[in-house]
């Protein structure tokens, strides 16, 4: 018995793909983003979204394309970070599908005279001002020289900077992205590709679009809002949105999205001790909490080491299908949680899943939904689960 790791279920994995590319099959391209190891899941999660639809992977560093290549050979892989053109043939051997970002690189690129046909995309920059082309007479140009050499120019994206739902940004991307491939063939470019999960869930494809790229929503995370109730506080809410939308000319977006996405990442832990604590008496570093009665505190073997990071803000951890508080501070490698006398110290403790919601998770910690799940997917041993059953034995 582990004291605490994350479990991994590659069924949901696959469900996950499915309803994706079922839902959205208006799109040929399906680009499953596996940086950050997968958002914590690992690239054991790369085979489950192949076989179930996922056509395309994207990395961002050699480091990641490495281990993704231990777990499959053949499927085609973005770096969406520049090479270094010191490592080009580490890309090559790893058949990489190489992001062009900018006119210099494409040059000091090609002047390799590498003997490969990679295959490019190109980085559109349309107001995120993080990688890509800002200039349309140099998308034209790259796009020139890519086909006036042994590269094959196999696609071109951009990357939005927001949800789009009542902010001007994201439609000024889209406006922004076709003036920068304006003197351009899109048509000629077979995968042309817009990300991300929340983009995908709550606008309409755009016509000239191929492809899309999502992260969060295949790990099981519905990103798209909820509509708004009619609570006067919803109303007010309504009527600032209806202003933002007529006032930016902002496009259709859609509320409550139905796909079936399930989290596929659990956190649970163990108890190492059933403490009696008397009212009055303290815990913790810094003398943190105070029991204003007679509690019994279970003491879990986690802490900021297991990725929690140590801001603990109403965190509360499921036992037997119960919810508990977790209290005090937490330190390096363990925490306490006021239980009752119905725990057991051999009782399963979950810290995500079975009702903590990732958002919940997150905001404890003061992370975010991806930040979170990255943190305890890379800081504590992982389990998989497939057709129902552990993989191996915790
Ligand atoms: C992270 C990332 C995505 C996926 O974003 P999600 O919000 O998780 O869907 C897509 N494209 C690029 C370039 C990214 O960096």
């Amino acid at each position: 018995m582990l004291d605490s790791y994350v479990e991994i279920d590659l069924d949901k994995i696959g469900a996950n793909a499915r309803a994706i590319t079922q839902k959205y099959s208006d799109y040929k391209y399906f680009i499953a983003v596996l940086k950050g190891d997968g958002y914590g899941h690992g690239m054991e999660v790369a085979n489950e979204m192949y076989k179930n639809g996922i056509n395309y992977f994207a990395v961002s560093s050699l480091e990641e394309a490495q281990s993704f290549r231990k777990v499959n050979k053949d499927a085609p892989l973005l770096c969406l970070h520049p090479v270094h053109l010191s490592r080009i043939e580490e890309a090559k051997r790893l058949n990489l599908t190489i992001a062009v970002n900018e006119l210099d690189y494409l040059k000091r690129l090609l002047n390799l005279n590498i003997d490969c046909n990679f295959k490019v995309h190109l980085q559109i920059d349309t107001g995120f001002n993080r990688l890509g082309f800002k200039d349309k007479d140099e998308v034209k140009t790259a796009v020139d020289m890519i086909n006036g050499s042994n590269f094959v120019l196999e696609g071109i994206y951009q990357h939005f900077a927001t949800a789009g739902i009542f902010d001007p940004h994201w439609d000024e991307q889209v406006r922004n992205f076709k003036e920068l491939t304006s003197l351009i063939d899109l048509k000629k470019i077979p995968i042309v590709h817009m990300g991300s999960s929340v983009s995908m869930l709550t606008h309409p494809k755009q016509p000239f679009t191929t492809g899309v790229r999502m992260g969060i929503a295949i790990y099981g995370y519905n990103v798209a809002p909820d509509s708004l109730s009619n609570s006067p506080k919803d109303r007010l809410r309504k009527m600032r949105n209806n202003y933002f939308i007529k006032k930016y000319n902002i496009s259709e977006t859609y509320f409550d999205v139905k796909i079936d996405l399930q989290p596929a990442m659990k956190m649970k832990t163990r108890i190492l001790q059933l403490k009696k604590v008397n009212k009055g008496e303290w815990f913790g570093y810094n003398a943190s909490y105070t029991a204003d009665e007679d509690i019994i505190l279970a003491i879990l073997p986690v802490g900021y080491n297991n990725g929690i990071g140590h801001a603990n803000h109403n965190r509360q951890v499921v036992i037997n299908g119960k919810k508990y508080p977790v209290v005090g501070e937490m330190c390096m490698n363990m925490t306490a949680v006021k239980v009752d006398s119905s725990v057991k110290i051999d009782d399963e403790v979950t810290l995500l899943g079975d009702g903590i919601t990732v958002g919940m998770f997150g905001r404890s910690s003061g992370m975010g939904n991806a930040e979170a799940l990255v943190n305890i997917g890379k800081n504590n041993p992982r389990f998989y689960v497939k057709d129902g059953k552990a993989v191996k034995e915790k």
